[in-house]
């Protein structure tokens, strides 16, 4: 049983996908580009943040739905829901 969210180092995924549900924006990196850029230890909810370069992200009004492109189960892990 975890708590809490994932780290990026714990993310066992190689490519991470995001998708935007409201602009259909689709973007997928690799998790070694990733750990270059933002280090193993950043957690999964704030990379999200990190990366998603969605025009329509508006954090104060909910603007924007991206979200890692995962099953419910794996972005419950990931998330640490
Ligand atoms: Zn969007």
């Amino acid at each position: 049983m975890r708590y809490g969210s994932l780290t990026l180092a714990e993310c066992e995924r190689p490519m991470i996908r995001l998708i935007c549900d409201k602009c259909g924006r689709k973007g997928q990196y690799l998790k070694t580009t990733l750990l270059k850029r933002h280090g193993p230890d950043v957690v999964m909810p704030d990379l999200l943040h990190k990366i998603a370069d969605c025009p329509y992200w508006q954090p104060m009004r909910g603007g924007c739905s991206v979200r890692y492109d995962l099953t419910q189960a794996e972005l419950d892990e990931l998330m640490g829901r």
